[in-house]
C-alpha cells in the first residue's frame, strides 16, 4: 500500500506495524511549519516513507525514511547553504512509557514510540527533522564564501577606523 501524506494522516501505529503498511510521498518542506524558523528559505521537497514491520524479536515497530535537504543559514558567513537530510529511524512501538528503557540504555539505533490509534505521521517527521538539525549550522571547514563570490569579502580591519580618528586631528 502506498497512500499520502498530508497534514492530517494520522495511523494506527500498531496496526501499521503489525500489518508491515508502508506509505511514500514526497513533501513540500513549506509544511513543516515548525521548521520554517531555523531554514533560509522552506524551498525544495523531502522523500518520506513509513514502513511498519515486526523484528526478530517480533517486537512491532516503524521505520522512518527521510531524503532531501534543507536550506539553512550558515553561522559563519550567514549565508544559506543546503544541509543534506537522510534520516533512517528504527521506533520500537511500546505499550507504556515505562516499557522504554532509560535514557543512559537507549542505543543510537533505536527509538521508543508509544502506541497510538491515531498517530499524526507529519508531526512525526516535523519531529525528526528537527532533531537531525546542527545545532549551529554551518558550511563544511573551508566552503564559507565559495557562493555568491563572498569569497571577495574582506573582513574590515578594525584599525580603519582609528586611523582616520588620528588623522582627523
Ligand atoms: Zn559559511
Amino acid at each position: 500500500m502506498a497512500a499520502s501524506i498530508n497534514q492530517s494522516t494520522v495511523i494506527n501505529n500498531i496496526e501499521f506495524a503489525q500489518k508491515a503498511l508502508e506509505i511514500h510521498d514526497i513533501i513540500s518542506v513549506l509544511h513543516f511549519s515548525r521548521l520554517a524558523d531555523t531554514l533560509a528559505n522552506t524551498e525544495g521537497q523531502l522523500d518520506c516513507r513509513l514502513q511498519g514491520g515486526k523484528d526478530a524479536n517480533n517486537a512491532p515497530y516503524i521505520r522512518l525514511l527521510v531524503q532531501g535537504a534543507l536550506s539553512l543559514i550558515c553561522q559563519r558567513c550567514l549565508q544559506p547553504f543546503e544541509h543534506e537530510i537522510s534520516i533512517d529511524t528504527h521506533f520500537i512501538l511500546v505499550r507504556n512509557e515505562s516499557d522504554m528503557p532509560a535514557p543512559e540504555d537507549e542505543s543510537d539505533e533505536e527509538d521508543y514510540l508509544l502506541i497510538q490509534a491515531e498517530m499524526p505521521v507529519l508531526e512525526l517527521i516535523e519531529d525528526e527533522l528537527l532533531l537531525a538539525l546542527p545545532i549551529a549550522p554551518k558550511h563544511e571547514e573551508g566552503e564559507c564564501g565559495n557562493e555568491n563570490n563572498t569569497g571577495d569579502y574582506k573582513k574590515p580591519n578594525p584599525f580603519a577606523k582609528l586611523e582616520l580618528l588620528k588623522s582627523k586631528k
